[in-house]
């Protein structure tokens, strides 16, 4: 079988380099420094920056981009998931910014398939126009791959819910509007029930968030605190205590959409263009029959990536979950991340390590801080370890380990 774009998406994937061409700077690509895989490891803050991307989030909307796959009645454009995955595969090919991944990529889609017509109408519109963001109350101090431990409760008390405990590594938590939380909604259910779904307003009072300084020295990740915080009781999403099986249809929309195929290829790209035109001891690196094994065998690897990436999105198109894919998908790429970095590291030796882009100084420093920051995708969304067994139990059938 022979993997091929129809007429219309082939037009589409056009369409999508002609906007980004247009609509990003020139030199985006030489601010936006961030190494595919990694969460940390963007754009450098600089003059226009900011600018930029309000200008191309702007110009996203007025496409409808923003959030194209969803129903038109919601603010989206009811594309393909196949149109999605060019729209990402083309986007992270041009580094352009990540706009809103949470609550358009994840929030947005786990409502549609769970809310009620009136969250729908809540929410939607407002996600859609880019009006709230979200940030992910999952993980906790003893609940991370095995989130059925979590013990942050919601207690019902007359038109509300009053929420008490603590989660941890929340991305973006000291910047956006509001927590898409799960807690425990019935202590005395077994581990996997009981737990619903909730959106928390993060200026609710009871709320305190404290910073995590990450390996880069940035502020993204932060612990957060409920003490006796007050949710309306229509925040909670989707049917009480069901919380558990919604949650494992977001972690497939996550790990789905933090994959940014393309920019694996753009920096490959880019790393074999060097290699094509550089000497090292007066011996060309292209010679060098240890460079050639590296550089073919993440070759390989980005096709079985690409390949799993419209697998996963036709899938999605026939209505199938596409569970055990997704996981293959993320684990494929993830550790693809950590070895593109090892070998942009061992291609480029000292050279790798300067930020000024010149001849012989490739990739503006990216190699280093994405062998720094590689790491951060193996963990999020599920580590490696879960992804596989994910792929052991649903997919071959293996028992629970
Ligand atoms: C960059 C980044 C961003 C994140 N953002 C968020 C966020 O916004 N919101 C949020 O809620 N969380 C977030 N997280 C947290 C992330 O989801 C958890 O760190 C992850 O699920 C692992 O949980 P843990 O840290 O508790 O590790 P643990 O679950 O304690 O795992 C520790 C080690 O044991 C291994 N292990 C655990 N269980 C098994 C098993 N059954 N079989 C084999 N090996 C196992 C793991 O693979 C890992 O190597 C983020 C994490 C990172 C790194």
């Amino acid at each position: 079988m022979e993997f091929r774009l129809s007429e219309k998406e082939q037009a589409f994937y056009e369409e999508v380099e002609e906007f980004l061409k247009k609509e990003l700077p020139s030199d985006w690509a030489a601010y936006n420094r961030a190494w595919p895989g990694g969460y940390a490891s963007g754009e450098i803050p600089g003059a226009g920056i900011r600018e930029a991307f309000v200008h191309y989030r702007q110009k996203l909307m007025e496409k409808g981009w923003l959030t194209i796959a969803w129903p038109k009645e919601y603010g989206g454009r009811e594309y393909t998931y196949m149109e999605k995955a060019i729209f990402d595969e083309r986007t992270s090919y041009y580094r352009a910014p990540n706009v809103d991944v949470i609550a358009v990529g994840m929030v947005g889609p786990t409502i549609l398939e769970i809310g009620t017509e009136e969250q729908k109408q809540e929410w939607l519109p407002r996600i859609a126009s880019g009006e709230v963001s979200m940030w992910l109350g999952y993980s906790e101090p003893n609940a991370g791959s095995d989130l059925a431990g979590i013990q942050t409760t919601a207690v019902e008390e007359g038109d509300e819910y009053i929420i008490n405990g603590q989660k941890v590594w929340s991305s973006g938590a000291h910047v956006s509007d509001y927590a898409w939380l799960i807690a425990r909604t019935d202590p005395t259910a077994t581990r996997h029930k009981g737990v619903s779904f909730f959106i928390v307003d993060s200026k609710s009072p009871g709320i305190t968030v404290r910073p995590l300084i990450n390996i880069f020295g940035t502020h993204h990740f932060n612990e957060v605190f409920f003490d006796n915080v007050r949710v309306p009781k229509k925040n909670l999403i989707g049917q009480k205590n069901m919380g558990f099986y919604y949650l494992m249809t977001a972690l497939d929309f996550e790990r789905v959409i933090l994959v940014g195929i393309g920019g694996f290829k753009r920096i490959f790209e880019e790393l074999v263009e060097h290699v094509k035109r550089t000497e090292r001891q007066g011996k060309p690196l292209k010679n060098y029959q240890s460079v050639r094994l590296k550089l073919a065998r993440i070759a390989t690897e980005i096709e079985i990536g690409y390949m799993l990436f419209w697998r996963t999105a036709e899938m999605l198109d026939k209505g199938l979950s596409p569970t055990v894919e997704s996981s293959a998908l993320k684990l494929t790429s993830t550790e693809l991340s950590r070895k593109l970095a090892e070998v942009a590291m061992d291609v480029f030796g000292p050279y790798s390590l300067i930020e000024e882009e010149t001849e012989f100084t490739p990739f503006r420093g990216m190699a280093p801080r994405g062998y720094i920051d590689c790491i951060s995708a193996t963990i999020g969304a599920g580590t490696s370890e879960i992804q596989r067994n994910i792929i052991a139990l649903r997919g071959l059938g293996l028992p629970r380990g």
